[in-house]
């Protein structure tokens, strides 16, 4: 063979799963969430499956029993299917509960209680695959729900198993003597002895599993706010020094790779400690919030700002030459008279633009860029300076 083909024999054997992954995918998806469901479906077949059997071994061959025991499996496989199309096709996740877990648990109680009536003398085994169903409720039903359904499940079991005794006899006052009274006694009392404890342990596993999952999710909330919180400046919720600082070393290894430049800028407001010394501190705080706003709406999208310090910001702007960057700042500036700040003076800002070299430290392009905010004040302020690189 040639290496071409082996090649392409290789890339045929990466791109198409193995067959027993391909099965799987097939009939459990590959869906992760829909492929627990359907897993946990499989298992409630399997106990069906099983408790069928050991019915069938249970009944005598030919009686009148085995008619309604062939009801009964029939009942189950149209249930389980049914339930299986749902799961599979995805229908069922239009619903709070795409488990079905409420429909299924409701379902399974009828098909026990119907196998019951049906089964004969081996209608306890059917009984037991109450204690898996109520065991499932517990991965997705609140506790409430839980106990609403033990109680429906007991009552109705009840109920049925009166009617089955009244069919019997026509006389229920009379049967407290009969064996299969006694039998159906037995059987009762131990469901509602078990099932209730089961459901319990059920319903304190949900309670956990709530508290879990608010605690989780808490804790995310938290992990956000301490995120924003080491990133971004309280007061103008721009961005802080330290993110920008990593901005910009990813900026510059980006221009480095792919050669795209970019534009550094300084920018700081004109005598803001007068502001301050005039209208108070907390109205130079609003100040800052206002310039901060404004700045965002003016610059593009791509550029960043960040509060460098005190009244100073710094703009990062990709992809960008620095006489773009110089017009996109003085733009900035010339909204400075109409920026909404609640009546105080009007405010200005002398700025310094530069362009990163591809060979030089992301801080000397601040520094360059500082030197020409200063070079800007030095020349009466409200101004913008362009710092040319020297190669
Ligand atoms: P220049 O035009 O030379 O930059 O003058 P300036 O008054 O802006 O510069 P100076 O460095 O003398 O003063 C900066 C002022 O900014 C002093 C400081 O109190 C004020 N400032 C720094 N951070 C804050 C803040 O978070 N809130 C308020 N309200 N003021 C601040
Ligand atoms: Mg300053
Ligand atoms: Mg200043």
């Amino acid at each position: 063979m040639s290496p071409d083909r082996a090649n392409s024999a290789g890339a045929d054997t990466q791109s198409a799963p193995p067959w027993p992954q391909r099965l799987s995918e097939l009939f459990l998806s590959t869906d992760p969430r829909r492929r627990i469901r359907i897993t946990q479906w499989g298992i409630t077949v399997i106990v069906y499956a099983s408790s069928a059997l050991v019915v069938k071994f249970a009944l005598r061959p030919g009686s009148a029993d085995e008619i309604g025991y062939a009801g009964w499996c029939a009942f189950l496989v149209l249930f389980l299917t049914g339930v299986y199309v749902a799961l599979r096709s995805g229908w069922s996740e239009r619903f709070a509960d795409p488990a079905l877990t409420t429909a299924q648990m409701i379902l399974g109680s009828i098909g026990v209680e119907w196998g019951y009536v049906l089964c004969g003398p081996a209608r306890g085994a059917t009984l037991y695959p109450l204690l898996l169903i109520f065991a499932f409720g517990a991965f997705s039903l609140s506790w409430r729900r839980i106990m609403w359904l033990t109680l429906l499940t007991l009552v109705s079991l009840v109920a049925t198993v009166a009617v089955l005794e009244t069919s019997r006899t026509g006389d229920p006052g009379g049967l407290l003597k009969t064996s299969e009274l006694r039998l159906d006694q037995i059987n009762v009392l131990m469901i509602i002895i078990v099932l209730p404890a089961l459901s319990v342990t059920a319903a304190r596993l949900s309670m956990l599993r709530y508290k879990l999952r608010s605690q989780r999710s808490a804790l995310s909330e938290a992990m956000e706010e301490v995120q924003r919180l080491a990133t971004h400046d309280d007061l103008t919720e721009l961005v802080n020094r330290r993110h920008i600082q990593q901005r910009l070393a990813q900026e510059l290894s980006r221009f480095q790779r792919h050669g795209s430049p970019f534009s550094v800028v300084i920018i700081d407001l004109d005598f803001f400690k007068r502001i301050n010394d005039t209208h108070g501190h907390a109205f130079g705080d609003h100040v800052l919030q206002a310039f901060a706003a404004e700045a965002v709406a003016t610059l593009r999208a791509c550029d960043l700002i960040a509060r460098w310090g005190g009244e100073e910001f710094l703009v990062l702007l990709p992809d960008t030459r620095a006489a773009q960057a110089a017009t996109i700042i003085r733009r900035l500036l010339k909204r400075m008279p109409t920026m909404p700040h609640a009546g105080g003076p009007p405010l200005t800002f002398s700025a310094g633009v530069t362009e990163c070299r591809r060979d030089e430290a992301v801080e000397d392009a601040v520094a360059r860029a500082d030197a020409a905010m200063y070079e800007a004040k030095a020349s009466g302020r409200n101004a913008v300076r362009l710092k040319e690189t020297t190669t």
